[in-house]
């Protein structure tokens, strides 16, 4: 959908930039410590949305960003999902890589069982691969968790399971 938004996430909110990812946005976090002005004119130039927690972050004309004092991240992701209006797709669950925010590739079985623990191996799902680090995912206990969470934010459907 092309009118989901993009974000980029600054260094002090990491674990709601891996929430948002799971969700299915892409969200850049930055991990390199770049100076507010570098993460402002990088947002802008990929019409990303900006969160960030510090609120001295100068207005930019054409930039859309979001202050976010919550402390926990449940209120932070309850927070951007409502000033945004976000309405999660629960198909694209679970379709980008939680360190690289990259898209993952699925994979065949064949190829991803030598690459998980043994009793990943008799699991029945689908195992996809980020092309940039090469971590493997699979569905099992983990989504599971992930998703009443998200229920509970009222982010995914209650009546519906992956
Ligand atoms: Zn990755």
């Amino acid at each position: 959908m092309a009118s989901e938004p993009a974000f980029l996430v600054d260094a002090m909110l990491g674990k709601l930039a891996r929430w948002l990812i799971l969700l299915g946005y892409d969200a850049a976090f930055d991990s390199q410590g770049r100076s507010d002005l570098e993460l402002l004119e990088l947002a802008h130039r990929e019409g990303r949305v900006f969160l960030t927690r510090d609120a001295k972050i100068p207005d930019v004309s054409g930039l859309r960003k979001l202050v976010l004092r919550e402390e926990r991240f449940e209120a932070q992701l309850t927070r951007v999902a409502k000033e945004l209006a976000l309405r999660p797709d629960p198909g694209r669950l679970f379709s980008r890589c939680t360190y690289c925010n990259r898209a993952l590739d699925k994979i065949p079985r064949e190829a991803a069982l030598p690459l998980v623990p043994p009793l990943v191996r008799s699991l029945d799902t689908d195992f996809f691969r980020c092309p940039s680090c090469e971590r493997v995912y699979w569905r099992g206990t983990h989504t599971e968790r992930t998703i009443k969470k998200l229920q509970r934010l009222g982010l995914y459907p209650a009546d519906k399971k992956r």
